[in-house]
């Protein structure tokens, strides 16, 4: 084995894909020459995209060159290389980087997940595959039992037929076991402690839900996120008025993810003369602790990006959307927060959602490529650094690693080609080109 195959090996085998590693050949021209180059119905024929600087994304690799089949990535060469019959895409000395993974997202492009009707789901999933996302977890608010059922059903439905939007990787519920004093958006009417008998027969009903948000504070939360564990479900915490105590209970009970580090959750709050850590001096005191960022430029403001880059790192840091429906309109435009019939109405100003009044912001509406440009841009973090937060970081936090985040032989085809300023070029979803802006 010479140097080179041993580091491709050792970096495979970090990438989780030992057992593919193990198979060798896989990462020479010579046997993808001699694969079966079979279609399959979910990705696309063969297609090699070279000219670029591919970000893998824990290195560059200034001219790179990737080669897909069967939807696939089957070849991640340094130097662009011969593939006979392949439908060849120059990506004109752009970046080819890995998809991006938005963990939090409520809709897109007019449509909200909460709509009730499989259209909102494809539009929505269309708009953010135009601005880099591959994949998604829709996000459903605190609702009634009856309407969370309904949307899941029809989650089911537009998974089913979902071609050219980003790929819809399971459902996320954000509440409604929460904290009242933090619940942000979320409704009062639904905001209560876990119970049991509600939480295992919606468990018990779907296998889409892949993560459920709660109060660590709560009473019967941590008795929830062992059961969550259990049934494969990533618990992860939010919208609390936890203090250290709590989140390191949580935390040994299973929950690794902080939702929107500084927003619904206290920093250090005084008890008399006592000071109490709050869910964010937690999130960064605990090592292992992963936390979502809105980094849209307007939730958090430079300084504080910079401190959570400095203190968590590129693999602790999953950038999210957390957007509403008014994401990928231009500012100006009105929109509803919320259901269509029962929201509230905003204002899109500044690139976020505000109350009429201005008093307050009403949700983000941020695409990936706006995250990745933007932490880049005012927070100092290299690009390499930001596309890892927006790839194999959330990706990893999932347990998704082995076929999603970074450009690795036996990897999902879930590619971009974007500029230096992240406009992206291409959108490329499991072999298959699903935007291209030109
Ligand atoms: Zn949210």
């Amino acid at each position: 084995m010479n140097k080179n195959t041993e580091n491709r090996r050792e970096f495979m085998q970090k990438m989780g894909l030992a057992s593919l590693a193990a198979g060798s050949g896989l990462l020479s021209t010579n046997s993808f020459a001699q694969s079966n180059s079979s279609m399959s119905s979910s990705g696309g024929g063969r297609i090699k995209i070279f000219n670029g600087r591919v970000l893998t994304p824990y290195r560059e690799l200034p001219n790179g060159c990737i080669v897909v089949d069967g939807g696939k990535i089957v070849e991640v060469s340094e130097k662009n290389i011969d593939v006979p019959g392949a439908l060849e895409i120059d990506a004109g000395g752009k970046f080819i980087s890995p998809g991006f993974i938005d963990l939090h997202c409520h809709g897109g492009g007019g449509h909200s997940f909460l709509d009730g009707t499989v259209n909102a789901f494809l539009k929505a999933a269309e708009l953010h595959a135009r601005h880099g996302t591959t994949s998604m977890y829709p996000t459903a608010l605190s609702g009634d039992k009856e309407e969370l059922y309904k949307n899941l059903d029809i989650y089911e439905q537009a998974n089913k037929v979902n071609k050219a939007g980003a790929e819809f990787l399971g459902v996320f519920l954000e509440g409604p076991y929460y904290s009242m004093e933090q619940r942000g958006a979320q409704n009062p009417k639904y905001i209560r402690n876990p119970d049991p008998k509600e939480y295992k027969e919606i468990l018990s009903r779907t296998s889409v839900i892949k993560r459920w948000d709660s109060a660590p504070e709560r009473e019967g939360s941590l008795e929830f996120i062992r059961y969550l564990r259990s049934k494969g479900v990533m618990p992860s915490m939010g919208h609390t008025s936890a203090v250290y105590d709590d989140v390191m209970l949580a935390f040994e009970n299973g929950v690794s993810l902080a939702t929107h580090l500084y927003s619904g959750m206290a920093g250090v709050t005084r008890r008399n003369s006592f000071r109490f850590p709050g869910g964010v001096e937690s999130a960064f005191l605990i090592e292992e602790m992963n936390v979502e960022v809105i980094s849209d430029g307007r939730h958090l403001p430079a300084p504080l990006l910079k401190l959570i880059y400095k203190t968590k790192g590129a693999d602790r840091i999953a950038l999210v959307t957390d957007s509403m429906r008014a994401a990928g309109l231009p500012d100006g435009q009105e929109s509803i927060l919320g259901s269509l019939t029962n929201g509230i109405k905003v204002i899109v100003e500044d690139g976020v959602a505000k109350l009429p009044d201005r008093t307050s912001f009403a949700g983000s509406v941020a695409t990936t490529d706006r995250l990745v440009r933007t932490i880049s841009t005012i927070a100092d973090v290299p690009l390499k650094d930001a596309v890892r937060m927006m790839s194999i970081t959330p990706a990893n936090i999932m347990g998704i690693a082995d076929r999603k985040g970074s450009l690795v032989p036996g990897k999902d085809a879930d590619i971009l080609i974007f500029d230096n300023d992240i406009q992206i070029d291409k959108t490329i979803i499991g072999g298959n080109v699903v935007y291209s802006r030109v």
